[in-house]
């Protein structure tokens, strides 16, 4: 059986959270998310959690190797073995390139869940959230009932003090830099494949699940390679 390394690459706010969620399900993948990386080692009290919080505690970034270390050691866990799915990581093509030590021989399988920053904007400037129930609501495809008020429990309606135009474009523009860089890597070694993430979450899995099919059709792939 050939190993399977994924990674999921998508704007904030493009929906690559739901993907990653519903393909490692489907595939029978582990998840790995680096915020869930951080979570588990800090909550774990591991070594590489302590050395992690006696940087943050200063407010310091946790550098990139300390990074890669608890993403290996997860990754050398037995339910790694048939591969894993890789969300939000790498961010930089440094990381890609330890990656590609790593991995020695097999070829990562990238998706880029594309979707243009004029809808993305779109998409977190016009959320409402409801104060008391959380339900999520969005001014143009699932308007409440009542404006400012939730359908569920009428609680008040408001909007997360991040999701601005101002925020989202900055965001966005981070990304953009940090991406585009391992976009040209990846796109230079196994290829990435690109997904119109403006699809329906339905349309936009099978769109995914597509492309890992063929790319794991493709030569270059696999143990024996
Ligand atoms: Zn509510």
């Amino acid at each position: 059986m050939s190993r399977t390394v994924l990674i999921l690459l998508g704007a904030p706010g493009a929906g690559k959270g739901t993907q990653a969620v519903r393909l490692a399900q489907t595939l029978g993948l582990p998840h790995i998310s680096t915020g869930d990386l951080f979570r588990a080692n800090l909550a774990g009290g591991t070594d590489l959690g302590d050395r992690a919080r006696s940087f943050m505690d200063q407010g310091e970034l946790v550098p990139d190797e300390l990074v890669l270390e608890m993403l290996f050691d997860r990754v050398s866990q037995e339910d790694c073995l048939a591969g894993y799915l890789l969300d939000g990581f790498p961010r930089t093509t440094a990381q890609a390139v330890a990656l590609e030590a790593r991995l020695e021989n097999l070829v990562p399988t990238v998706i880029d869940i594309q979707v243009p920053d004029s809808d993305i904007e779109e998409r977190i400037v016009g959320r409402r959230m409801c104060k008391d129930c959380g339900a999520i609501y969005h001014l143009t495809f699932s308007a409440p009932a009542q404006e400012g008020t939730c359908n569920a429990c009428s609680g008040p309606l408001y909007q997360r003090k991040d999701d601005t135009a101002a925020v989202v474009r900055t965001r966005l523009e981070e990304y953009h830099q940090k991406t585009a860089p391992l976009i040209s890597f990846y796109s230079e070694r196994g290829g990435v494949s690109a997904v119109d993430g403006r699809l329906k979450p339905d349309l936009v899995f099978e769109a995914c699940i597509a492309s890992i099919q063929g790319s794991n059709q493709g030569s270059g792939h696999g143990v024996n390679n």
